[in-house]
């Protein structure tokens, strides 16, 4: 394979240089002002990430988390969107030392989803209640090559179950050519996301030392690619563990930045995978830069007020207490009685050809209940890429914080379908509490809407959005 041109936006040495000028600590009125501006919901410059990034005072630490709860609260509202992934197969051509996949790792048992098996997936999340899935898999397509993955997506949206079906699939597959992403377009997806693992490009080629992924640059210019053909929601990020989590979030503001001044709009979401053990990885048992929670928190405060309109997601990689805690933080979606071994679903077994170990094994229901009990929303809407509120336009209505006004009542409609076709008494009982202080808490023409939403649902209508 020949190397992809190098990128230039990306500036190691002015990253390292404000992470030298920051090693004395954060200044305390300095930090203050900053949480000032990111109350106004403007977002905040790559140089004020620097100084929260190194905010180490515990009682400067909970300002900053106050500010980030205020940020989500007013453009997000209480509510969480859940989501789960599909692995489609667990064979791979690359050679990434922290994960289970990676080729050389010969004692895990290998599998590639047929599309009958894809399609019992589906009917096995329908049977959840999910509604939006993340298609998701090792780099090795079988003998169909790239036309795999079309097919996997057609088969998946062609599944219904009763009321059910999915709505969004997201997907989160190896770099793309252009071509192959305006493919990928025309399937009808919702986010193409991909993560970067290191923005550092040592580190990056020490973790990836053979298989086309060990191309940084080809990987680290992807969302070029996928927005050049036309896919508006991307999303990043990095996986903490493998460098200094400052260097990476500070990185990510660059990739952003370098994204809003190509495209006018940057990422629809950003990830925060924190590296868990891996079977037969070492590194993944002892992370080069393992993330003490709380940098954890800090880093998803940081990123919350930093990019305010831009979606948080958070996996089962963390624990219940640490999920719990999050959606406070600046989490707005996560990932629910999740399964990262292909078939996991449609056939539960012990997991040994996962990818990584969960932090979090409840099932959905327990997790939405869980989401309710903690003065959340559970949400299952797939509207806004359905109604063309992608991209620019999503950024549009998310900046002024309008976009609670579309997603609160379409987060209570589809809860309440998902309480009535799936939930358990207790789930529903936490559920109807939940909706009736959400619905207090509006303005009345905004509750009014709600309302009548809510009665259609519950009068027998299904996929009931704004
Ligand atoms: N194979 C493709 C790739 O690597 O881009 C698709 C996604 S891969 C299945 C999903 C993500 O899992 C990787 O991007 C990586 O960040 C994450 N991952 C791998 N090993 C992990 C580990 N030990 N702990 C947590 N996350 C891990
Ligand atoms: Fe393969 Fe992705 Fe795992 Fe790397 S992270 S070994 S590319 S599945």
């Amino acid at each position: 394979m020949t190397k992809t041109e190098r990128i230039t936006w990306l500036d190691e040495t002015r990253i390292e240089t404000e992470i030298a000028a920051t090693a004395a600590g954060a200044d305390k009125l300095r930090v203050r002002e900053i949480l000032d501006k990111a109350a106004t919901l403007g977002g905040l410059s790559e140089d004020d990430v620097a100084v929260l990034c190194a905010v180490t005072d515990p009682d400067l630490a909970a300002e900053l988390f106050h500010t980030a709860e205020t940020v989500k609260t007013e453009i997000y509202g209480p509510r969480i969107v859940l989501f789960a992934p599909l692995y489609f197969s667990n064979i791979c051509l690359n050679e990434c030392v922290y994960c289970a996949f990676r080729r050389s790792n010969k004692e895990l048992d290998r599998k590639i989803l047929t599309m009958e098996e894809i399609e019992a997936e589906t009917a096995a999340l329908i049977d959840q209640g999910h509604k939006r899935l993340l298609l998701i898999g090792g780099e090795a397509f079988p003998k169909t090559g790239f036309q795999y993955l079309i097919d996997a997506i057609e088969h998946i949206y062609s599944v219904k179950r009763g009321r059910g079906e999915i709505r969004r699939i997201n997907v989160n597959v190896a770099p793309l050519e252009t071509d192959e992403f305006r493919r990928l377009k025309a399937t009808g997806i919702g986010t193409y996301q991909l993560f970067q693992e290191t923005y550092n490009r040592k580190v990056y080629e020490q973790m990836h030392p053979s298989g086309a992924k060990a191309d940084f640059d080809w990987r680290v210019s992807v969302m070029d690619r996928a927005m050049a053909a036309g896919i508006d929601d991307v999303g990043i990020g990095p996986l903490f563990g493998l460098h200094d989590w400052r260097f990476e979030v500070l990185a990510t503001m660059q990739h952003i930045a370098h994204l809003e001044d190509a495209f006018g709009v940057g990422p629809h979401t950003i990830s925060v995978p924190r590296m868990e053990p891996a079977f037969g990885s070492d590194v993944s048992m002892a992370p080069p830069y393992a993330v003490s929670d709380f940098d954890f928190r800090k880093i998803i405060a940081i990123l919350r007020i930093a990019v305010p309109y831009t979606g948080i997601i958070l996996s089962t990689r963390e624990n219940p207490e640490m999920r719990r805690e999050a959606f406070r933080l600046g989490v707005s979606q996560i990932s629910g009685g999740s399964r990262t071994n292909p078939g996991g679903y449609a056939t539960p077994v012990e997991e040994q050809a996962a990818q990584f170990t969960r932090g979090d094994h409840r099932p959905l229901d327990e997790v939405v209940r869980d989401i309710a009990a903690s003065g959340c929303v559970p949400s299952f809407c797939t509207a806004c890429y359905r109604m063309g509120r992608t991209g620019a336009d999503f950024m549009d209505l998310a900046k002024p914080g309008l976009i609670r006004e579309m997603c609160g009542p379409n987060a209570l409609s589809s809860f309440m379908e998902y309480m009535l076709d799936y939930g358990s008494e207790e789930t529903c009982a936490a559920g109807e509490q939940a909706v009736a202080a959400e619905v207090a808490t509006m303005e009345p023409k905004i509750a009014r809407y709600s309302q009548t939403m809510m009665r259609k649902v519950r009068e027998g209508k299904r996929d009931v959005y704004r």
